[in-house]
């Protein structure tokens, strides 16, 4: 159940609510300071999309740990070697690229809403999860469920969702931008009827209007913090002081397209600035993911929360990012580059 018992005790978080808004615009050293000595796990960013200035920026704000679901590219794959590689790359490539940043790297598989349209294409696809689905560091089956609502959408959601049952991993649930609200509930629905836990969903991309169907059918409620575009930060700060922490997670699903892979240092700035408990801080943007997507036995927890001792001599394949004589860590206040 939400934590509604809190709301009414402690009414003047609405007060502050205005306070926030003035107060937003905070710099990157106010914000550094408010947050120093937190960790923060990012249970949904696409790191393929981004760059190695990216990773350093994340580590320099305490990130110490990320789930990377599979996802669209921006345009269809034409075959199935495409799909496979990516699969591969998610853990291969990226997490090894991720490791060379102190940050620990996992994933899910899935194939996606938008390329389940692509019907003799995604009955490939689903022939080759499973081979992907049990490899180590793979957390849950995702990011899958609606994009346009169609009927092959429905077709392979459900086929994944037994794939999850079979596999005993939790589910991420893409949920659509298009008719939120009823995408939402349908998702909800199909996992219920074929006989998924709710705690072992995750739905994600929530909002106002949806977050209270979300908790009090038992499901994790998921918070995509998007510029301009899904949930901004003062808007999640809300939603925590009217919901509480329990089950309720906050992800910047940073991808190739405008979209900020701090979102989570940022949002748990803003909630500190607006009187949100370090605790419920710490569940929101740490501890609520690490338990939901620990329920697959992949996390542990050892691994990260004290830092991940980052080996620069590492290679993967032969390959570092380093070019000739690089060292991994730019010094990125110089003018000067060497
Ligand atoms: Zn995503």
């Amino acid at each position: 159940m939400c934590n509604h018992n809190e709301l009414q005790q402690n009414p003047s978080h609405f007060e502050q609510s205005d306070e926030v808004t003035t107060h937003s615009d905070m710099g990157w050293n106010e914000y550094q300071d408010l947050i120093r000595g937190m960790r923060f796990f990012d249970p949904h960013i696409h790191m393929t999309s981004r760059t190695t200035d990216d990773y350093q920026a994340m580590a320099d704000a305490g990130i110490v740990a990320i789930i990377e679901p599979a996802f669209w590219l921006g345009q269809p794959r034409t075959g199935l070697a495409s799909f496979k590689d990516y699969y591969s790359s998610l853990v291969g490539w990226e997490r090894f690229r991720s490791s060379q940043f102190g940050i620990k790297h996992y994933c899910t598989i899935g194939l996606n809403s938008r390329e389940a349209n692509n019907e003799p294409l995604a009955e490939q696809v689903m022939e080759i999860l499973p081979l992907f689905l049990y490899k180590e560091g793979v957390v849950g089956v995702g990011e899958i469920g609606f994009d346009d609502q169609t009927a092959a959408e429905d077709k392979y959601y459900r086929a994944q969702l037994e794939l999850a049952k079979e596999a005993k991993l939790p589910v991420q649930v893409h949920t659509p931008h298009r008719d939120k609200k009823r995408g939402t509930e349908r998702s909800m629905a199909i996992a219920l009827e074929h006989g998924l836990d709710p705690s072992w969903v995750i739905i994600d991309h929530n909002n106002e209007e949806t977050v209270k169907s979300v908790l009090d059918q038992g499901f994790w409620a998921a918070f995509t913090i998007y510029p301009f575009t899904k949930m901004g930060n003062e808007r999640m700060v809300k939603v925590v002081e009217q919901y509480g922490p329990e089950r309720i997670m906050v992800n910047s699903a940073a991808d190739w397209g405008i979209s900020d892979p701090l979102a989570i240092p940022k949002t748990a700035a803003l909630m500190k600035k607006s009187g949100i408990s370090d605790e419920a801080i710490r569940m929101v943007t740490y501890q609520n993911a690490i338990d939901a997507f620990g329920l697959s036995g992949q996390i542990d927890v050892a691994d990260f929360e004290n830092g991940v001792a980052v080996d620069q001599s590492q290679k993967f394949n032969g390959n570092t990012i380093l070019r000739g004589g690089q060292q991994p860590r730019v010094a990125k206040d110089s003018l000067v580059i060497r």
